[in-house]
């Protein structure tokens, strides 16, 4: 049997405007991420194995968000965090600006200098 972790979202380390629009841009819609600020502390994502969960933590990190990952214990869905979890769509693939090191969705031009990142 595979350990599997969840992320937790507890709050917000850049302004609100910056989180809903990194969001945006992740393809998670302002309605959801409205949400989750008013459930926080809040399960964003669970039952993911150590490689996806820390994908998806640290494009929330990225995004201003404060979150930990945790594992979760045998097969119970229960925690003792009130909410229940959200359901927020798989985050496409990230990948990195090879000009700038910055990390974001594939398939467009970097956000931060422009350098293109289609393969
Ligand atoms: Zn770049």
């Amino acid at each position: 049997m595979s350990k599997t972790y969840l992320v937790l979202f507890q709050g917000l380390t850049e302004t609100k405007d910056y989180f809903k629009n990194r969001l945006l841009s992740l393809g998670v819609s302002s309605e959801t991420a409205e949400t989750i600020l008013k459930k926080a502390p809040v399960i964003l994502k669970s039952s993911m194995t150590a490689e996806k969960v820390k994908k998806y933590a640290t494009a929330f990190r990225e995004a201003g968000a404060r979150v930990t990952i945790m594992q979760e214990i045998g097969d119970s869905k229960e925690s003792s965090i009130g909410s229940p979890p959200i359901s927020i769509p798989a985050l496409g693939d990230f990948t990195m600006c090879p000009e700038c090191g910055m990390k974001q969705p594939r398939g467009k031009n970097c956000e931060r200098c422009g350098y293109p990142l289609v393969e």
